[in-house]
């Protein structure tokens, strides 16, 4: 059995001190624990927040990343920028990242294959919108988002994280069934068993107002692989209730 991942999506929130009082709560709160952990930071606390939990259960994960490898793109971070900071992980194709920033299939394609090659896990992120879902395109939409990453990235597919975030899930307090869950995560599963033979190794999380209610529930499916968390991975005791969940 795969070992399960949650990792929390802290968005745009934090700030030096309030990092500090958060991860120290979070590490006296995860010993022993039998699930991979991450938090995926805002760019300027990658450091310190790498400085933080550095020896710990908890990794470090950045929340975007270029398309590009260096030069003229003002404001844009490297995958070797994130390496160079030990970063292990990093959120690609996010919902927000894709609606406010228009980052397509392609760019996304793009960004996984950069944070590959600079040997950090990308956690793709796929998932419908409330009318594609009312129109019976859920399947259609997340297999085209996967697809374009598959695509690009050829047999280095196995070394990804998926996250499947419906994205009227994610803020709102909605919560997809475990059961809606499961059927979404079982195409996504079918789909990379068809791309590599080793699909075994891809941990498909569920994202989308997991909380230390749902999370044992959502967690107990077949096909869910762990949890991408946002509003929850801020207040320590709830991020910490979904990790004992997983674990
Ligand atoms: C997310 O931003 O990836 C997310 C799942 O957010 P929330 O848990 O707040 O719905």
């Amino acid at each position: 059995m795969k070992k399960k991942l949650i990792a929390g999506n802290w968005k745009m929130n934090g700030s030096t001190v309030a990092n500090a009082a958060l991860v120290q709560q979070l590490l006296e709160g995860v010993n022993q624990v039998a699930c991979d952990i991450a938090v995926c930071v805002p760019a300027p606390y990658l450091a310190g927040v790498g400085a933080l939990v550095k020896g710990t259960a908890i990794a470090v994960g950045a929340q975007d990343v270029s398309a590009h490898e260096a030069g003229a793109y003002t404001g844009e971070v490297s995958a070797g920028m994130l390496r160079d900071l030990a970063v292990r992980y990093v959120i690609v194709g996010h919902s927000e990242r894709r609606q406010y920033h228009g980052e397509t299939d392609a760019v996304v394609a793009n960004k996984v294959q950069k944070a590959l090659a600079a040997g950090i896990v990308p956690i793709v992120c796929v998932g419908e919108t409330l009318s594609e879902r009312e129109a019976g395109q859920t399947e259609e939409v997340v297999k085209r988002q996967l697809a374009a990453v598959i695509h690009t990235n050829g047999h280095c597919i196995s070394e990804i994280v998926v996250a499947y975030e419906p994205v009227w899930a994610i803020g709102t307090g909605k919560t997809a069934s475990p059961e809606q869950a499961q059927q979404v995560h079982a195409v996504l599963r079918t789909q990379l068993h068809a791309a590599t033979a080793h699909s075994d190794r891809v941990r498909i999380l569920y994202g989308g107002s997991m909380n230390a209610a749902n999370a044992a529930e959502l967690l107990a499916q077949t096909d869910i692989d762990g949890g991408l968390v946002g509003g929850a991975s801020l207040k320590a005791l709830d991020f910490l209730a979904i990790i004992a969940a997983a674990a």
